[in-house]
């Protein structure tokens, strides 16, 4: 399993439930939506498919709509226009592309002569001549073929644009309608452009997480106060590129990361991965040492774009990325720099127990972290501290289950916690990590229980406890003290004739028989009858065997189980060893 996780975005080369479940296969874990091309009808029932492949393949795939903001485009064209070096060009509001004037999505009246125009992530570069009343004539310095719907930027200038467009509330009131797992808000420049967009969110009733793409000068200045106002964040490196000065992207790219680790929200690395794989079938190396470098430098997640979303083989560039993640998440290198970039633990008590259950499984040489978490907050917690050993959350909340997808190292699973006691609640999240395949029946696992608002007596709250993860087959009352395991023999009279030697003898209620043959082939006792003086009960602690009582064990004869009379619990396999 690669612990950085790998965001796709979906278009016409990946949109269809085949190459989904390829995706899914391969190692997507978030699946973005990108409200910049397509319509938002197609985008809903795209958002609905996803799950339903998610659920059907029982994969817990999150879903990101990716509003547009306030971006400028160029206007849709029927084909692409040839930009000659030098020549002039009007930017009209308009969808016209005509000879010397070019058509864009908004009113560029705010930008003054000397101001730079780009055009698709830079690769057009144009000035401002002059001001012809409100419509800007630029001149082209390097020019090209442009392309209908490409990005426009115009870099350090404030164009007076609303954070959220009439547009995006439409494709707002969707995610919040259809329960998209995140919404990520493009072009912020501050915590209060991040606070809009949830305000638009919950006015349609839902606390949809918000990822803030980081993409603006002024959001890379005030990058602090978006991470406090945002959920996760985005280093979104195209738009950033044209922006901000190119060479400062890879040392905007660490820093983001690392705020955004600190905080312990989410952060998604984006843009250009694996670019040369929307044509070719290997990526260049520079790009594999790109997502390494990612990797290294603590991203939760890296994303695809183009080469999913329009490119000619979707999921080998998904197989391609988990290769390169999963090859630098078991370097030496990478454990290196994992230590070397732990956070500080935070101010929190929940922070404090994270970073503990992380260096407590270390040194007990635990199979995993299990975080009991119902909002996701503690899972959360323990993913900000990089532990070593897979984390594996385990929550009541589907929906909660799907956000963590996006969470660094988490392996999310669905429990349901009604009616569940503190002890079963430990016992079952602990049994979840071998479900998920993470730790070995019998494994120890430090499980780090949140707060549990619905749990009876919520006595668990921020409980950290060292557990044995396995299947519970049984549980009742402890009632000869030890551990032993064996395979089952029913001995409904307490005939032991035909008992293998060492087995665990399993008695039914009422048992009102005597024991005959030979008591040393006992191991241990299960009785369905719950006394402490009863025969078996007497029999038990004369041998010095440990027996559970009040347990309906339902397991075939011969099948191998362990009987923990301490704890009151059988176990589904031989778990004396650990
Ligand atoms: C980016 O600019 O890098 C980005 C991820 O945003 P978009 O794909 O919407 O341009």
């Amino acid at each position: 399993m690669c612990r950085a996780k790998i965001v796709c975005t979906l278009g016409p080369a990946s949109d269809d439930r085949e190459t989904i479940r390829g995706l899914l296969s391969a190692g997507m874990s978030v699946a973005r939506l990108n409200a910049s091309h397509g319509s938002t009808a197609d985008r809903a029932e795209l958002l609905d498919r996803v799950r339903s492949v998610g659920e059907e393949a029982g994969v817990p795939v999150a879903t990101m709509v990716d509003v547009s903001g306030p971006e400028v485009r160029t206007a849709p064209l029927s084909e692409p226009v040839e930009l000659e070096t030098g020549s002039r060009l009007r930017l009209v509001e308009d969808d016209i592309a005509d000879e010397g004037t070019l058509g864009v999505s908004t009113s560029l009246s705010a930008v003054a002569p000397g101001d730079r125009v780009l055009f698709d992530d830079g690769r057009i570069e144009s000035t401002v001549q002059r001001i012809d009343g409100e419509v800007p004539v630029v001149e082209v310095d390097s020019g090209g073929s442009l392309g209908g719907r490409k990005g426009v930027n115009v870099p350090g200038v404030d164009l007076g644009l609303a954070p959220v467009t009439d547009a995006d509330r439409e494709e707002l009131r969707m995610a919040a309608e259809r329960g998209a797992d995140f919404v990520a808000a493009s072009f912020v420049g501050s915590a209060d452009d991040v606070y809009a967009v949830t305000e638009v969110l919950e006015s349609f009733g839902a606390d949809t997480p918000v990822v803030a793409k980081i993409e603006r000068a002024d959001a890379v200045e005030n990058l602090a106060e978006i991470i406090d106002a945002a959920d996760g964040v985005m280093v979104a490196r195209g738009d950033l590129g044209v922006e901000c000065p190119l060479e400062r992207v890879p040392l905007i790219q660490k820093r983001i990361i690392r705020t955004a680790m600190a905080a312990g929200i989410p952060v998604i690395t984006a843009t250009e991965m694996l670019d040369s794989m929307v044509d070719e079938r290997r990526p260049t190396r520079a790009e594999a040492s790109d997502v390494a470098n990612a990797v290294l430098d603590g991203t939760d997640a890296v994303m695809l774009s183009a080469e999913t979303a329009v490119g000619d083989h979707p999921v080998r560039v998904v197989e391609t990325m988990a290769r390169i993640v999963r090859d630098v998440e078991a370097s030496e290198e990478y454990a290196a720099s994992r230590d070397g970039r732990m956070p500080a633990a935070g101010d929190g008590r929940t922070d404090a127990l994270a970073r503990s259950a992380g260096y407590l499984a270390r040194d007990l040489g635990a199979g995993a972290v299990v975080a009991v978490t119902e909002s996701g907050y503690t899972a959360r917690k323990v993913a900000k501290y990089r532990p070593t050993v897979p984390v594996v959350a385990v929550t009541p909340d589907p929906a909660v289950r799907r956000r963590l997808a996006l969470t660094w190292g988490t392996r999310p699973r669905h429990l349901p916690f009604v009616d569940a006691g503190a002890a079963d609640l430990i016992e079952g999240a602990a049994a979840e990590s071998v479900e998920a395949g993470v730790a070995d029946g019998g494994d120890t696992v430090a499980v780090l229980v949140g707060m549990m608002t619905d749990l009876e007596g919520a006595d668990t709250t921020n409980t950290l406890k060292v557990h044995l993860a396995a299947e519970v087959l049984a549980s009742g009352r402890g009632v000869s003290a030890g551990r032993a395991a064996g395979p089952v023999h029913r001995a409904p009279d307490g005939d032991l004739a035909d008992c293998p030697d060492g087995a665990v003898v399993v008695l039914p209620e009422p048992f009102d028989g005597e024991f005959t043959g030979d008591l040393g082939a006992v191991a241990a006792l299960v009785a369905a009858d719950d006394g402490m003086t009863s025969l078996p009960a007497v029999v038990a602690r004369e041998l010095g065997v440990p027996m559970v009582g009040d347990a309906a064990l339902d397991a075939d004869d011969g099948a191998v189980v362990t009987v923990d009379g301490d704890r009151g619990v059988v176990y589904g396999s031989d778990v004396t060893g650990r």
